[in-house]
């Protein structure tokens, strides 16, 4: 399927030297932007205008202190952001890229997290991505967070390092709470030990795709840290809202 998708975008390489199809709406736009989104779809996306200081979750702007969500989970990452709200363009353009094998979306949205990452006062030593099962990574062809991670570690120049690996391929997590995610991913990671010296002290970023109540990007954290890092940030491309919480 990659092998196709690849030639096929030589082919319109050929046909259509300029074209850049919007990640968004797969329109044809001929504005060039390092974003591939066209102006009508840039206007209507979900960008997070006020987050959380904990967690990146969107916030009603000018209220102060954490979210609702904060106050009640015990994350184990010292902070987190995301770019996006997790809904209409961006949920659809996520689907795509995680299950259509849109790769050159990796590009697209990494250059969005990268306006994050440098606005954000952050030093990480090196950078990671949430590890998938590798039997379910055979299966899609490739781990969509760490397409992520590579691009950004590629335009900050920070060293990528699989720190983890997941060990047991958990049920879907569709609809858990924070508490029943937490559960479910308890022990699932482990830390990859021919990297322990690297990690002592050091201060890491964790790439994933969305963040959804924060079990994943916590759990991952936390082995990170009994395995020796000082710290660990969490940047994400969307973060979910969940219906019954207020923002
Ligand atoms: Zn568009
Ligand atoms: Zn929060």
């Amino acid at each position: 399927m990659k092998k196709f998708l690849n030639i096929f975008n030589k082919v319109l390489d050929v046909v259509y030297p300029n074209h850049v199809k919007c990640v968004f709406c797969g329109e044809e736009t001929s504005e060039t932007s390092v974003y591939d989104c066209c102006k009508k779809c840039w206007h209507e996306l979900p960008f997070i205008k006020s987050s959380c200081p904990r967690c990146g979750g969107p916030i009603l702007e000018g209220s102060s202190g954490v979210c609702l969500d904060c106050k009640r989970n015990n994350y184990d990452f010292d902070q987190a952001k995301s770019v996006f709200i997790y809904e209409g363009k961006v949920l659809s353009a996520v689907h795509r890229y995680k299950y259509n094998a849109c790769l050159n979306f990796s590009t697209p949205f990494a250059q969005f997290m990268a306006e994050i990452y440098a606005s954000w006062n952050i030093c990480p030593d090196y950078i990671t991505a949430v590890p998938m099962f590798k039997d379910k990574e055979k299966e899609r062809g490739y781990n969509q967070a760490k397409c992520l991670a590579t691009e950004l570690s590629k335009m900050f120049n920070l060293p990528y390092i699989d720190f983890c690996v997941k060990v047991t391929d958990n049920p879907s997590q569709t609809n858990f709470s924070f508490a029943e995610r937490s559960k479910n991913v308890l022990n699932a990671y482990k830390f990859n030990r021919e990297h322990k010296k690297l990690i002592k002290n050091k201060t890491v970023l964790l790439i994933d795709d969305v963040f959804t109540t924060g079990a994943t990007s916590s759990e991952v954290s936390r082995v990170l840290k009994n395995a020796g890092a000082s710290a660990v940030y969490v940047l994400t491309f969307a973060h979910t809202i969940r219906k019954n919480l207020k923002v």
